[in-house]
């Protein structure tokens, strides 16, 4: 971490000597940058620079860090948001939603009943998201504000209709996940704006299921990401559908030829042969993980999968 556990002091920290010091070690020292631990989401907005985007808020700093080891980042000042209100850090059922404040770490968010109980395709996601240490740090505020294309929590968001409380210095608004990410690693977020809560609403009759397409161990980075979300007409036929693909896009991306194809329709043989090749007409990028073909030829069999696989869960409220 890069400040040691017994500092408490608000003021400004002499982040500059310590940081230097954890990095010396194992490569080129990070550059100096000043640390600041607010006790209020307030005052963290306040001390964010619209105009210079190398201030950041920092939550578990498993992304920051990275980037601040490569060089790709060189902050001026961090904002620690590890010391502010705990209703940021909470996890609540309310009525119709989950609401978790952003510094819930994803590890609570898997170990949570409550959440296992309403979203349990949330909590399997979780189990094969990286590993349990970077899950034990990572927070959902800052997973998300991350937007690289290829996280696995925010496809699976977008399917579920999980909307963003976001506080900045223009005041507060709300903001679906789907209208979050607007391209690769960017966001709509202003430069003084942050994450505060994550609504994901609960529907009795929904089916949802994310699947992960990794090329090398089950918790590396997807290859390719599906989140499926389903409704279903008593009988059987489907009255409501959200397809989300990841990791083969520049974003998150909403499949709407396969929605509409879905929607209304079973999901039988016939009907999967011709959503996967729907899904293939998708433009894809390749990557490390694999070239565009590649993705393509996985996007065509996976999706069916996931479909079939979605049709056929347990709607949220049985599996409680
Ligand atoms: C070894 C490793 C393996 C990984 N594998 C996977 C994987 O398989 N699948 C996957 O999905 N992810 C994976 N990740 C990524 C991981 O999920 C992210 O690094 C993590 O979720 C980021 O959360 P954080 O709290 O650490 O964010 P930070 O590193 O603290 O911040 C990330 C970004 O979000 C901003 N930010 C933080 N909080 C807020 C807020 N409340 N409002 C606005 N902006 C904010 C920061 O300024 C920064 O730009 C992996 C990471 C590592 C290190």
């Amino acid at each position: 971490m890069l400040v040691p556990n017994e500092y408490r002091g608000p003021e400004v920290a002499t982040a500059r000597t310590r940081a230097s010091a954890v990095f010396a070690a194992d490569g080129p020292a990070v550059s100096p940058f000043e640390l600041i631990e607010p006790s209020a989401l307030a005052e963290a907005v306040g001390l964010l620079d619209p105009n210079d985007s190398s201030v950041r808020a920092a939550a578990g700093c498993t992304a920051l860090m990275l980037m601040m080891k490569a060089g790709v980042l060189k902050p001026r000042r961090l904002v620690s948001l590890r010391r502010i209100e705990p209703r940021y850090c909470a996890i609540e059922r309310e009525p119709r939603a989950i609401r978790l404040g952003a510094q819930v770490t994803l590890a609570q968010i898997e170990r949570s009943a409550v959440v296992r109980a309403a979203l349990p395709a949330v909590c399997r996601t979780l189990e094969r998201l990286a590993n349990v240490r970077v899950r034990n740090v990572a927070c959902i505020g800052g997973n998300l504000a991350h937007a690289d294309p290829h996280m696995d929590l925010p496809a699976l968001l977008i399917a579920l209709d999980a909307g963003l409380v976001v506080h900045g210095g223009a005041g507060v608004r709300t903001l679906a996940v789907a209208e979050l990410i607007t391209g690769y690693m960017e966001t709509a977020l202003a430069g003084d704006e942050l994450i505060a809560e994550v609504h994901i609403p609960i529907h009795a009759t929904r089916r949802a299921v994310y699947r992960k397409v990794t090329t090398r161990s089950a918790d590396d980075w997807p290859a390719l990401g599906i989140a499926i979300a389903l409704d279903m007409n008593p009988d059987g036929t489907a009255a409501d559908a959200r397809v989300v693909v990841s990791a083969a896009t520049d974003r998150p991306t909403r499949l709407g030829e396969v929605e509409a194809l879905v929607c209304g329709a079973r999901i039988d043989d016939a009907l999967l042969g011709r959503a996967g090749d729907a899904a293939a007409e998708q433009a894809l990028i390749g990557d490390q993980h694999g070239s565009a073909a590649y993705k393509r030829e996985l996007l065509r069999v996976h999706l069916r999968r996931a479909l079939r696989e979605a049709a056929s869960a347990p709607p949220a409220a049985m599996t409680s």
